[in-house]
């Protein structure tokens, strides 16, 4: 192989993972424990003194198991592995997308601190901002897609040596409207030059759910970390709940203290699930994101579709960061139906493959309707200005046969056109 590295997918299964401490089993199994048994009384000595920071580790030396909320074989070898993809130093992972970003909002921010935010954020993340860190008195900025480096100056003026963290969502969900990565890194490093004091410095977090961790790489463009909800495509099943954050070590070792004292840490066994989604995440992907590009351009052609929110079907401007930013357009994609809310609603009700669901990046293609649903708790006037209308109707594209989803949502339009005639049939005169 001539030392050439190999790619994350080759890695996901069997990177660091070693057979024979397993009795040769060539996939990790599940380590179900709680705690592990130290061979003497001076090993467990050594290993809590690493835990607790209490001394530098020699060389060669590593922290061995403890207790499975410190550490765990599964929870290890998932973070190793899920770190390749973004070229991340460390990761943890969590037991959802909401304890990963509310442990990383807890960390970073203090009272009297300023969170400048990309809106719309996801549901949870936006009402632990608005509430649970307004209580504690941490003030956020919301910003705008389309919004200029000049804008958010302006917004911050007098101010800027508060701001302790950007937080960016993009692309956003659900319109795919991007927000520049390198941009805000720019900005963090001016605002980081007006915070001086001792161990103070502005953050830069972006949740890459939508696009990761294949079709986009935050770190790159100078996130200072990355979370997930591993719910989605890195689960990829509909069927476990997880989250992580990835970043340089400095950042991750605050990360990790603050789980380990939270215990919001993965389980053993969701890690063991994750480990197995892991080994098709790639295939997975590249297969989503060939059904959406082609469904997409479907639903671009279709007489009852006005609009259609794509990465690479947007405006020239947002072509062209997504061109600089992005890896693959993804498989999210929303459009306005011809109408308004009762369309869309008989469109998701006619609906057969696709299932009606919230959530996104599984197997399975799933429908929502994001202003009665996802994004129900967004002021009304900030909806309207981003596009969540009565219209929208938002897809998460799986890896079924493309034929059959075309065919679906061309069965489903024709319902409601069906529909449509109905409601708008003259009424015929009584003849008696
Ligand atoms: N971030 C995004 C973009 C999401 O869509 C979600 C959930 O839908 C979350 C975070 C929260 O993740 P979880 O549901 O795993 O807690």
């Amino acid at each position: 192989m001539d030392n050439k590295p190999l790619h994350p997918e080759s890695h996901m299964m069997t990177y660091g993972y070693i057979p024979a401490l397993s009795e040769g089993a060539i996939k990790c199994p599940l380590f179900q424990t709680s705690t592990f048994v130290f061979r003497t009384a001076e090993e467990g000595k050594a290993y809590f003194e690493l835990a607790y920071g209490l001394r530098n580790p020699n060389p060669e030396e590593e922290l061995g198991l403890i207790y499975s909320r410190i550490n765990n074989p599964n929870l290890e070898i998932l973070e190793d592995r899920l770190g390749l993809w973004d070229e991340a130093d460390d990761c943890a992972v969590f037991e959802s997308g909401m304890s990963a970003i509310s442990t990383v909002l807890l960390e970073f921010l203090t009272r009297g601190d300023i969170l400048l935010y990309s809106n719309p954020v996801y549901g949870g993340t936006d009402h632990f901002i608005k509430h649970y860190l307004k209580n504690l008195g941490i003030e956020s900025i919301g910003i705008h897609p389309g919004q200029s480096r000049e804008e958010i100056m302006a917004l911050l003026a007098g101010k800027e040596e508060r701001v302790a963290m950007i937080y960016l969502e993009t692309p956003a969900n659900p319109t795919n409207d991007l927000f520049d990565i390198a941009m805000f890194s720019s900005i963090k490093a001016e605002l980081a030059k007006r915070r001086t004091g001792e161990n103070e410095s502005t953050v830069m977090v972006v949740d890459n759910t939508y696009m990761g961790p294949i079709w986009q790489h935050p770190l790159k463009f100078g996130a200072d970390l990355v979370v997930y909800s591993a719910t989605k495509y890195i689960g990829g099943h509909s069927d476990l709940i997880a989250g992580a954050v990835l970043g340089s070590q400095p950042l991750l070792t605050r990360v990790k203290t603050t789980r380990t004292f939270l215990g919001n840490m993965v389980s053993p066994h969701t890690a063991w699930m994750l480990l197995r989604s892991l080994e098709t995440l790639k295939v997975r992907m590249d297969q989503q994101t060939k059904n959406a590009q082609m469904l997409a351009l479907h639903l671009s052609n279709h007489h009852m579709v006005e609009k259609i929110y794509f990465l690479g079907m947007m405006d020239d401007e947002a072509n062209a960061l997504f061109a600089r930013q992005c890896e693959a357009p993804g498989a999210m994609l929303s459009f306005d139906i011809q109408g308004g809310e009762k369309e869309a609603f008989v469109f998701l009700n006619s609906l057969k493959l696709i299932k009606l669901a919230v959530s996104l990046g599984s197997t399975e293609s799933l429908a929502e309707h994001p202003a009665t649903m996802t994004h129900v708790g967004v002021d009304q006037e900030l909806r309207e200005l981003i596009n969540i209308t009565g219209k929208l109707v938002r897809l998460s594209v799986g890896v079924e046969h493309i034929d059959d989803l075309i065919a679906d949502v061309d069965q489903a339009f024709d319902k409601v056109k069906e529909h449509r005639s109905l409601i708008t049939l003259p009424s015929l005169p009584i003849v008696n």
